[in-house]
This record gives structure tokens, sequence and C-alpha cells, in this order.
């Protein structure tokens, strides 16, 4: 793919014949077949329902064939067609194609589509606090939101909020920690980033207003041309892998490592309405499919992003750390941040307390072995 190329119910019921067995000369015998008729139409039922084909429609936010998130999600497509031995087929509708990228929440939300693609931050102007979903500045890594959302909370917190919105979410993929954004000019320290014009979205972006830089946002496919002709000086994307697509390395040579979303989630959400018409099987199915493109996505990005980062360096890419005065600066930044939308809103202050107590937790665990084992191998 080129930098700038950046899917009713129908019944297909199985035909039945009950053949009841009838002995006039025996009563008891005439009360056995009813009881064995009745039972006949329940198993009938069952097969009937077996047999009857769900079709469900999924828009994306992603264009088709979009690395990792856009062909993550026809695999997911792929499986739940195939594991459900094509009793459901997901039509696939990638951005744009049957609702607008970011309109995907409220079509859901209001029935017109069964499920979405996409990221919760994009919805933080309907609650500040589903921006925490899709992970925070200094917060959880993938693997920490992952054990958050299953053993700490987070799925419970998540739903419950979404089910004002009569949506069903589950976890989708994650894009694993990003980097921290491309500058043509090299950033020494706080000062350096005063007056900058960077495009950087979400709470990275209220964090770095507050550092001084003017936060911009612009759709993808004017980064580039921005970034190039100077109208913006520093932009962030995701990592190496997609970076690399976008070119931002030819126009601004300085790549940092990042704070701003450690683990960003990817979200598979459900119509709750369409999630609770589904068979258990087909739920069952529909869960197993979303956790393993939860985990593939995950681990497609680090494995990509690997390599693609040599090739990065191989271009003459400069990578860099922001300067401890910066990530200073950035900490408290967030505290300020994080004061200020706890205050205005009690659903962000109930996730934050949930994620941030998480987040103590397994920091205390992997300060005494993950982080000690990176800094020695
Ligand atoms: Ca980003």
């Amino acid at each position: 793919m080129k930098r700038r190329d950046f899917i009713t119910t129908s019944s297909a019921l199985a035909a039945g014949s009950f053949l009841s067995a009838c002995n006039d000369s025996n009563r008891q015998a005439i009360d056995y077949s009813k009881i064995k008729e009745k039972k006949e139409k329940k198993l009938a039922s069952i097969n009937i329902n077996k047999n009857k084909k769900v079709i469900l429609k999924l828009a994306t936010s992603w264009p088709a064939h979009f690395p990792i998130m856009g062909t993550g999600v026809e695999e997911f497509v792929k499986r739940v067609n195939t594991s459900s031995g094509g009793s459901i087929e997901i039509k696939l509708y990638p951005k744009n194609t049957l609702i607008p990228a970011l309109a995907v929440f409220d079509a859901a939300s209001a029935g017109e589509i069964d499920i979405f693609h996409s990221g919760p931050y994009y919805w933080k102007g309907k609650n500040s606090a589903f921006s925490l979903f899709s992970g925070m500045p200094f917060g959880m890594t993938s693997e920490e939101i992952n054990a958050w959302m299953y053993f700490g909370g987070g799925y419970e917190l998540w739903r419950d909020l979404y089910s004002h919105y009569n949506l069903y979410p589950f976890m989708g993929g994650n894009t694993n920690i990003q980097m921290g954004g491309w500058f043509k000019k090299q950033i020494n320290s706080l000062s350096d980033l005063d007056g900058l014009k960077m495009r950087v979205p979400g709470l990275g972006g209220e964090v770095f207003a507050k550092l001084g830089v003017n936060p911009v946002l612009l759709p993808a496919g004017e980064i580039y041309t921005a970034l190039e002709r100077g109208v913006i000086d520093a932009t962030e994307w995701v990592g190496p892998y997609l970076d690399m697509k976008m070119g931002f390395y030819k126009v601004a040579p300085y790549y940092y490592s990042g704070w701003h979303e450690p683990g960003s989630i990817l979200e598979l959400t459900f119509n709750k309405n369409s999630w609770s018409n589904l068979s258990l099987e087909h739920k069952s199915i529909m869960e197993a499919s979303a956790q393993e493109m939860n985990s593939k996505m995950t681990y497609e990005f680090q494995a990509k992003n690997a390599f693609a980062l040599k090739e990065l360096t191989d271009k003459g890419v400069m990578l860099q750390s922001y300067p401890d005065d910066v990530v200073y600066a950035a900490k408290n930044a967030l505290k300020e941040v994080i004061a200020l939308e706890s205050s205005k809103n009690v659903d962000f202050k109930k996730v934050y307390e949930s994620a941030s107590s998480f987040l103590q937790a397994s920091k205390s665990f992997s300060d005494v072995s993950l982080k000690k084992y990176l800094n020695i191998r």
C-alpha cells in the first residue's frame, strides 16, 4: 500500500418432517407419544436455529486493507465466518464505504450497523472517560491493559459506560507502545518545545499543550504535506512500521521514543441488541475471534515495528529520547490534566482510579521483574 492510498437475517430453514407415532389401542403409548412429540419439536427448533444464517454489518474507521488494523479485521471476519460453519456472515464495510470513519460509534449505537472496529479515544467528546480505555500517557503497556481489562475491572467499567450508548465492546487489537514523534529539529531541553506546532491528539496532546506546544489535529492524508512544508514542526503517528509508510523520515529526521501512547487499545464494539440476539455458540465464536484479533494485532505491531526500525535507521533516521526536563514537566502536566478532568467528569475519575491503582500494583511487580530483565538482557 502506497503512502497516499491509505462489509437481515436470512433463514435457510431445514425442511423438517415430524413423525408422530400413534397407537390407539394403547393409552400409555399415546401419552408417551405426545411427550416424545414435544421433545422432538424442541429439538427441531434448536436445529432450525442452528441453520439460521446470521448476517451482521461491521464498519471500520480504516481504509480497506489498511496494514495491521484493516487486514486484522479482515482476518477476524474470515475466522468468524469459517468457525461458525457459515452460520454467521459478517459483511465488512471499510472506512467511508457505508459509514463515515468517525461516525461508526453513533451508527452502531443507533443500530444502523451491528459492529464497528475503531479506537475508544475517538469518542472522548462524548465522554472523556472513553479516552482512558485507549490508554494514557505514562500509563499501562498493552500487556498491562489486557491484564486490567480481564482481571482488574476494566471490562466491567468499559461495558457499563458503553451500555448507556446501547453498545457492548471488546478489545480488538493494540498498537503496542507508540513512538514519541518526528521532529524537524532536535529537542535538547523543554524550551525547545515552546511554540512548536505538533500533530498530536488525545490526552497526549493536552499534556504537550501544557509544555508550550501548539497541538494540531490533521487528517492522516494531510500530515506529511504539512510537515514537509513546515506548516507543522513535528508529528506523532504510531510506530516505525506505519510511520515509515507515511514517509515522515524524509522530512523530519529526529525520531523520539514515546510516553504519550504506551499501549493504545483498538475496539471491536457491538450494538447491544445485535450482541444479545446472538446464540450462545455465536457469542462464543465472536469472543474467541475477538481475543485472537486482539492478540495477533498486538504481536504484528511488535514484529513489524522491529523490522521497520532497522530500515529507518538504515535510512539515516536519528533515534532520540526526550530530555529529562521534558519528561519531568510532562508527568507534572499530566497530573494537572487528570485532576481537571476528574473534577469535571465522575466517570473519568472512576476509570482513572481503577486504571491507576492497577498500574501501581502491576508496576511494583514489573519493576523487579520485566524492567530489570530488559535492562540486563
Ligand atoms: Ca498516535
